[in-house]
């Protein structure tokens, strides 16, 4: 079990001032204008405890842009909604490649490497649009049920934004609707993938949000049964071998936590029976984590000795 330091919220705070005073180190997503106007300066950091406690410092309560770690909540929807046929659409093997990478889809016949890739979590919301009648209502209204707050949305110049930018991911999704893994029209599907990376959180948001995974399926203050313990186990598992995309490897060496990370500069660091850790600056590495971010929950595991490992 972790150690519960006596004042967790000083450690965050002190994190956070380690973390600005870092030297300037990698840039904000550019890809679109929405998120290269950010301002790169913001940092933090919250802690979900099991207990329902909530520790947070600096920028914690901002919105940002949650872009990739919305994969995590796709996912689990659709693995409420359609059990084992998940996988055989998408398999759970680590890429090795960048998050946008398409080599691999076309040797493997247009079955992704895992859901928390692009392609990955474009067949996963090929998933819901086919399921779901209004696709993009039930992931804004799971993810408010999992926050317990109805005051999360989609930035909609974003979503505009990554639709206009959208030529690689609209590869990745008619590559693969050639091999017959896309059932909806491609645009259809992109519509909601757009959506989904655009939904804006906070880090406390996030880290309540996401507690379920820490403590086998279930919402721990409400104790709603949010997907099976089973499912649990399974996401985290895939996280620790690819939510870092081609650093997970890396950060399984160094941080030991299931955490999924997204360009907009947050991470969700799942802490099986103690919490979730979010963390969020914009500025990136190059492998699309950010670099503050990174730094706050690798220091934070080390000093909590939280490695599952
Ligand atoms: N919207 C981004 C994209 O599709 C999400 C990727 C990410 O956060 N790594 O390229």
């Amino acid at each position: 079990t972790p150690k519960q330091p006596s004042n967790l919220s000083l450690l965050l705070q002190s994190l956070v001032e380690q973390a600005r005073q870092l030297p300037e180190q990698g840039k904000v997503a550019d890809y679109i204008p929405a998120l290269a106007a950010v301002a790169p300066e913001q940092t933090g950091i919250a802690v979900a405890t099991l207990d329902g406690q909530l520790h947070t410092a600096g920028d914690s309560s901002q919105n940002f842009s949650i872009q990739s770690v919305s994969k995590i909540f796709g996912l689990v929807l659709a693995m409420n909604r359609l059990e084992e046929e998940v996988w055989q659409r998408v398999h759970m093997e680590p890429s090795g490649q960048p998050f946008n990478s398409i080599v691999q889809l076309e040797w493997e016949h247009g079955i992704p490497r895992n859901p928390f890739i692009n392609a990955g979590a474009i067949v996963v919301a090929d998933m819901l649009v086919s399921h779901y009648s209004a696709s993009k209502a039930a992931l804004l209204n799971f993810i408010r049920k999992l926050a317990g707050t109805e005051q999360i949305w989609a930035d909609s110049e974003v979503y505009q934004s990554e639709k206009e930018h959208g030529n690689r991911n609209a590869a990745l999704a008619y590559l693969m609707k050639s091999f017959g893994n896309i059932e909806a029209e491609v645009p259809q599907v992109l519509d909601h993938y757009f959506y989904q990376c655009a939904v804006e959180m906070s880090c406390e948001q996030l880290a309540s949000s996401l507690v379920f995974l820490a403590n086998r399926g279930v919402q721990p203050v409400t104790e709603q049964l949010i997907c099976s313990r089973r499912d649990a186990h399974r996401v985290n598992a895939i996280l620790s071998t690819s939510g870092m995309y081609d650093q997970s490897g890396e950060f399984a060496f160094t941080v030991g936590l299931p955490a999924k990370s997204g360009v907009g500069g947050g991470i969700a660091a799942i802490v099986p029976n103690y919490g979730v850790i979010a963390a969020w600056s914009p500025r990136l590495n190059s492998f699309g984590n950010s670099c503050r971010a990174m730094f706050m929950v690798t220091r934070l595991a080390e000093q909590l000795g939280l490695s599952v490992y």
